[in-house]
């Protein structure tokens, strides 16, 4: 890898302390993007010496990248202070751009930057959410065409550098087991549920205006989807990976009614992990009026000659009780079990676990004992983490000029376009605002 230089743009913000950071020192202490420059870049009057110190402090660990790292005080909506900025780091290679910046300034920093001459290579970085809707992340794909090809524009969805998540892909494409039971003759439905046992942690200037379906379903879920419901592609290049996955994406849409195939909720007071909740209207910076949902449940269709008929149940909460994070294939009953096998009807199931990494088998074997008395058994196996945190697999491919892991931009607006009938369903009151205390499971969907 050559030289280049990361500019951060919103570096003093929490993303960048909090994710960004730890996953660079991550990458930088596996050896890889040596000969970085990094510069820090934000309103902020900081100087290199309190800028260094915060990425010391997000490394966590001692790094040369952190000794010689610059800030460039820098309104990323003024053209003269981006031509210096990039004057700056054009000195040391190629250049990253990372809009670690809330998504209307982003906007504007890309308008601003149509009238700076960009460095050959130069590669921009930005941050979910791509856009409010299709329309809108329609129109920040074409201002960002203006500025560099598509293969050099890395969206970030950091499931995509979650090792069990890419692990998806050598469970179903490396073995003969798996793929070939993966479709609609022997699955009865696929869920992919990401509940966790977080709340707000003083988010509510992001989250109040997003809400759980635009943050995780709109985003990470579906990425899942697409790596669970894809076909296999010839190679891991960027261009044939990226295609499989937008295939699939095109093919889907919201199973039924969004009156019946979707749940939105938000949490009340409650006890979560011995904390005391109060109410998500009562979290300081929430607006009550916006009715966001901390807890979003959809069921889709993926009409694929292998998909359609399977429903697949997406969904995803804040201050859950009992936080389940995976995915979980569950396969239709044998055609028929011999009369005189006993005991067992529990269906077969593939879990894909998030976080513990997890993969599990649950099957029907004849037990100890009778041998016609069946019981229900799981093998299990460990994923194990793999080398690098998601932010730092992610940016390994950004310093390798590989979009492979990034979304393309056709695929954000039909991510939008997916769940923008659930929005609207919504917005329009059609669907109840249902309430669930802080610390439970909360509801969830009965499909007829
Ligand atoms: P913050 O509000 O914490 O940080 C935003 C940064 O942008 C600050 O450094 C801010 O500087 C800077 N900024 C704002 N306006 C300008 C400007 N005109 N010129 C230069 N700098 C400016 O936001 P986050 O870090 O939380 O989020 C950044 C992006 O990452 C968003 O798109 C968000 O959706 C996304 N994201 C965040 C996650 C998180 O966990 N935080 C998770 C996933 C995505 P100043 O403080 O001086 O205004």
């Amino acid at each position: 890898m050559t030289d280049q230089t990361l500019i951060i743009l919103g570096a003093s913000g929490d993303l960048t302390a909090r994710l960004l950071l730890p996953g660079l020192g991550a990458l930088l202490t596996a050896g890889h993007a040596p000969g970085l420059t990094l510069i820090g870049a934000a309103i902020d009057d900081w100087d290199d010496t309190r800028w260094r110190q915060r990425v010391r402090d997000s490394f966590g660990i001692e790094n040369p990248v952190a000794d010689s790292a610059r800030w460039v005080r820098t309104d990323v909506t003024h053209t003269d202070d981006l031509r210096r900025l990039l004057d700056e780091a054009e000195r040391h290679g190629p250049v990253v751009i990372f809009f670690a910046l809330p998504p209307a300034v982003t906007a504007k920093a890309c308008e601003a930057l149509l009238d700076v001459e960009l460095p050959p290579g130069t590669r921009l970085v930005l941050e979910k959410p791509f856009g409010t809707g299709s329309a809108s992340a329609a129109e920040v794909n074409a201002l960002l065409s203006r500025l560099v090809p598509e293969e050099r524009v890395h969206r970030v969805d950091h499931f995509l550098g979650k090792s069990t998540v890419l692990n998806i892909l050598g469970l179903r494409f490396a073995n003969r087991i798996f793929e070939p039971v993966l479709d609609a003759t022997h699955v009865e439905s696929v869920e992919i549920v990401f509940d966790e046992n977080l709340a707000l942690e003083g988010r509510a200037g992001y989250y109040d205006r997003a809400g759980a379906l635009a943050d995780m379903i709109q985003s990470h879920l579906l990425q899942i989807l697409a790596l669970l419901t894809m076909e296999a592609p010839f190679t891991l290049a960027a261009a044939e990976f990226r295609d499989r996955k937008a295939d699939v994406l095109r093919a889907t849409r919201l199973w039924g009614d969004p009156a019946t195939s979707t749940l939105r909720a938000r949490y009340t007071a409650g006890d979560l992990d011995g904390r005391k909740l109060p109410d998500y209207t009562d979290e300081p910076g929430v607006d009550p009026a916006r009715e966001t949902e901390t807890l979003a449940e959809i069921v889709l269709a993926v009409d694929t000659w292998r998909w359609a008929g399977v429903p697949f149940r997406l969904r995803s909460g804040k201050a859950i009780g009992a936080s389940r994070k995976e995915a979980v294939i569950t396969f239709k009953r044998p055609p028929r079990v011999p009369d005189g096998l006993r005991g067992c009807d529990q269906p077969d199931r593939l879990r894909i676990g998030f976080g513990p990494d997890h993969l599990a088998i649950d099957f029907n074997i004849n037990g100890p004992g009778d041998p016609f008395e069946l019981d229900a058994v799981t093998l299990e196996a460990d994923f194990g983490q793999g080398d690098l945190p998601p932010y730092g697999e992610v940016l390994r491919g950004v310093f390798q000029d590989d979009p492979t892991l990034s979304v393309r931009a056709d695929t954000a607006e039909q991510c939008w376009r997916i769940i923008e009938p659930v929005q609207q369903a919504w917005r329009s009151g059609r669907v109840p605002l249902l309430e669930y205390p802080a610390g439970t499971t909360g509801p969830g969907l009965t499909l007829s």
